[in-house]
């Protein structure tokens, strides 16, 4: 088959605007973590997100990381996340030695099964991972509830979902601390890079310190009273980020509109063949990743060939953690049906911001040839 165009499932969006700082980052010679770059973009994205305290990190899993050691979660403690979402949450919770609990996901929104939580709750458990996969909020509010019932903490995994709102308030400010990536394929992009939000300017400071090696305070510099982390962002990805910053809302409604467009195209096929993606009423979905989930499993290999050799890239959905093998062996006693259901059946199909209508068109018009092939 002649391959006329190529459609990459998320290409990052970058301009003049990010070159021009990356140069005024350079020609300053602020390159380190030191320099206004850092601080700025903290702020402006702590602000974009409703709260008050930005840190930066290298990315988004050591921001997982950072948060959960700030607030004192380690060994003997445990932390509840969905199984149905990208390694990195739980990796991130196994490196402080806490033991991570699973649970289902949810068959309409795709997160985790708000109303299994309370079932895994125990004398240890210390914390509430929601993650807001592929761009739709986790339902919070029950998640708050079991949280201040039994005084947990919530991180909140928004690393798929910059400007995602739960009935009308930004993800990230919904937890004690919400957690981004700025990874290249995601909403904006530091290249690789991540930040923790949060309105607890404790919080905040402890987590400043101990990203930076926990050096010392008082004149004491090269003096250490707790175990630290090289966990910095540089200028250099700051700069980008602070150019990312002024088109993030023109990005985001280009998602939602690309949303929009896909499912007018694909209605036809709705219900019968394939399950549009979710947008429940109190939810605004930033579609990080436009998905579907097709109703006969087996064809999902055959639509992805299909759509390859007419050049658009897709992804499967992710594999449940239980199914991981670095984690099956602990988490095989129990099954997560959903999580398995919609691993098995679920897409992304392109979904970058730089797309146009006619590369969306272009995939729903092969999507719906597809299925009409035989
Ligand atoms: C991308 C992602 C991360 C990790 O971000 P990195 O910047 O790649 O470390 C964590 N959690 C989720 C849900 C993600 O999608």
């Amino acid at each position: 088959m002649l391959q006329t165009r190529k459609i990459p499932i998320c290409a990052p969006v970058l301009g003049e605007r990010e070159l021009e700082y990356l140069t005024k980052c350079i020609r300053s010679s602020w390159i380190s973590s030191l320099g206004p770059f850092v601080g700025e973009f903290e702020d402006k994205f702590a602000h974009f997100c409703g709260t008050r305290f930005g840190v930066t990190t290298n990315s988004g899993t050591t921001a997982l990381h950072l948060a959960l050691v700030a607030l004192g979660i380690g060994r003997g403690s445990e932390v509840i996340l969905p199984t149905f979402t990208m390694i990195a949450s739980i990796n991130a919770i196994e490196y402080t030695g806490a033991k991570a609990i699973l649970v289902d996901a949810d068959p309409e929104t795709w997160n985790m099964d708000v109303s299994a939580v309370h079932k895994k709750i125990t004398g240890k458990t210390k914390a509430i991972m929601p993650v807001h996969i592929y761009g739709h909020p986790t339902d919070m509010d029950p998640i708050a509830e079991i949280a201040s019932e039994h005084g947990l903490r919530i991180i909140e995994d928004a690393a798929e979902a910059h400007g995602a709102r739960y009935k009308g308030r930004t993800v990230g400010s919904l937890g004690d601390v919400g957690s981004f990536s700025f990874y290249s394929n995601k909403i904006i992009t530091t290249g690789e890079g991540g930040m923790n939000v949060t309105k607890d300017q404790e919080l905040a400071d402890k987590m400043r310190w101990l990203r930076a090696h926990a050096f010392g305070r008082g004149g004491k510099h090269f003096w250490h009273e707790a175990l630290g982390y090289g966990y910095r962002m540089t200028s250099l990805q700051a700069a980008v980020g602070l150019a990312q910053m002024e088109r993030i809302d023109d990005m985001i409604s280009r998602r939602i509109n690309h949303a929009r467009l896909y499912n007018k195209l694909l209605e036809n096929l709705s219900h019968d063949k394939i399950i549009l993606p979710p947008e429940m009423k109190w939810a605004k979905n930033v579609y990080w990743m436009y998905s579907i989930l097709l109703n006969d499993p087996s064809e999902r290999d055959n639509i992805m060939s299909w759509l390859s050799e007419r050049g658009i890239e897709t992804r499967t959905f992710f594999y449940p953690i239980h199914r991981q093998p670095y984690y099956a062996p602990r988490y095989g006693g129990e099954s997560y049906e959903v999580a398995d259901d919609i691993s098995r059946r679920g897409i992304n199909l392109p979904s970058g911001s730089g797309l146009t209508d006619d590369d969306i068109s272009y995939v729903s018009e092969n999507v719906l040839d597809f299925f009409k092939r035989n």
